[in-house]
């Protein structure tokens, strides 16, 4: 029964970003089942996946085929590393894959098992490229604040989340964070292209205090994704790549969001034109049925770096189960055409549809980038005035609501946002929407009262 299963939870799982109170009051919902879209708990309610897990089921629940080929893989070879000149299959066979399917020269890959380990590795990667040049000095690296990029020491330093830095003692040394590209949140009275380029050579005036001979990279999500789905104004990311280039900094796109269709094509990079030196990868590689992640690197950097022993690396290095499970989605993302119609059909007409919420009271703001979408809510809207109580107190009433009505959105702060898994259909997004305006009837009647 579900009282008992979220009684033995409460009591022995420590749960990532879970107030223990809150499990205590109402236990956690037990998820049970999955197909296509759809999530079923332990009580038999549905509810629609506006999230994709966390942003990651990009291929939707349920396909057998990536069952099958974790059992034949583990049948056949269920583990083996990479490690000291030892290689399988699967890795060779995803490794390739992947310098086919990422733009630009990025035909390297160092595999991890989740993005979090990815970035670690990056911060290794590239002060390793620097020491290699010959410029041990070259070691900070500038990132954003509100930017999300994991969660151990390493990638959450990297990461601007504030409340993450205030527990357990992050940032680590020579990690730097300038102001996010947030033009409705942050830009107010300013013309879109003017904060644009305004935020981005935040970057340079940081590279010239530090000086430019201590930088090694710049890192940043193509859209922000955890940070509450912000979309940068166009002049920003080709300001930051004259910046990169000009100063002699690696350029890290973190797509472990963005990768694999969620902006409409197959990397954020390419949806922004942003011709990264280094590449974060996870989540949608493997649609969340295998963890997998992995950085992606330019022949520059390969080169540099295959001039020394990396002496970095995880038992679960290009995991021989989870690479076959990546193969088998990467194939089936392609074959079913399913980016392609990201990009030409379903992300019109959710963008379409989506911004259609902005007429609502509680709204002050609808966008949409590719398959990822936000709302902002605001007590008034003309002013996109905030919510006077504890940011986030009316995200988490919309998004109970949400609940309520078989929709499962995220709420970062007073933003609602969603990413729902690739293969939604058009009656799908009607229904999403629909559920997501009721949800904002509800909370607005409730916030007023
Ligand atoms: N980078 C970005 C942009 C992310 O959104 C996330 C997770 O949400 C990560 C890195 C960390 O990935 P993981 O949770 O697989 O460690």
């Amino acid at each position: 029964p579900t009282a008992e299963l979220q009684a033995l939870d409460a009591a022995h799982h420590l749960h990532p970003f879970t107030h223990g109170d809150a499990l205590n009051k109402k236990g956690a919902r037990v998820i049970t089942r999955a197909k296509g879209v759809t999530l079923t708990d332990s009580e038999g309610h549905d509810y629609l996946d506006a999230m994709a897990g966390l942003w990651c089921v990009n291929i939707g629940y349920g396909r057998e085929e990536l069952a099958d080929a974790a059992a034949r893989q583990m049948k056949e070879l269920p583990y083996y590393n990479t490690f000291f000149q030892t290689t399988h299959v699967p890795a060779i066979a995803l490794a390739d894959r992947l310098a086919q399917l990422t733009p630009y020269d990025l035909n390297h890959v160092f595999f991890a098992s989740s993005g979090s380990e990815a970035n670690d590795t990056n911060i290794r990667l590239v002060r390793t490229y620097w020491e290699q040049k010959g410029h041990p000095e070259k070691k900070a690296i500038i990132s954003r604040k509100n930017a999300y990029h994991g969660s151990s020491m390493g990638s959450a330093s990297l990461g601007g989340m504030s409340a993450m830095h205030a527990q357990g003692g992050m940032p680590i040394p020579d990690i730097h964070h300038i102001d996010q590209p947030y033009w409705y949140g942050e830009g107010k009275d300013t013309d879109p292209a003017e904060f644009g380029l305004e935020r981005a050579r935040q970057l340079e005036a940081k590279i010239l205090e530090l000086g430019e001979d201590k930088v090694a990279a710049f890192i940043g999500e193509p859209v922000q994704g955890a940070g509450g789905v912000i979309v940068a104004p166009d002049t920003y990311w080709p300001e930051i790549q004259r910046i990169c280039k000009k100063y002699n900094i690696l350029l890290i796109a973190d797509e472990v969001i963005c990768g694999f269709g969620r902006t409409g094509k197959w990397f954020g990079s390419e949806t922004f034109d942003i011709n990264p030196d280094v590449m974060t990868i996870a989540k949608g590689v493997s649609s969340g049925y295998a963890p997998l992640g992995g950085s992606l690197v330019s022949d520059e950097v390969a080169e540099v770096l295959n001039g020394c022993e990396f002496a970095h690396g995880y038992t679960y290095s290009g995991h021989p189960v989870t690479c076959a499970v990546a193969l088998e989605n990467l194939r089936i993302l392609d074959e079913e055409g399913i980016v392609t119609r990201v990009g030409s059909e379903t992300a019109p007409y959710l963008k379409e549809k989506w911004e259609t919420l902005a007429a609502h009271p509680l709204v002050g703001e609808a966008s949409v980038c590719g398959l990822m979408g936000s709302i902002a809510l605001s007590p008034d809207k003309a002013n996109r005035a905030k919510f006077a109580a504890e940011a986030g107190t009316a995200g988490l009433i919309c998004r109970e609501h949400c609940f309520s009505n078989g929709l499962i959105m995220r709420h970062v702060g007073d933003r609602m946002v969603i990413s729902p898994p690739l293969v939604i259909t058009k009656s799908e997004i009607d229904t999403l929407v629909e559920r997501a305006n009721i949800a904002l009837d509800l909370a607005h009647k409730q916030l007023k009262d």
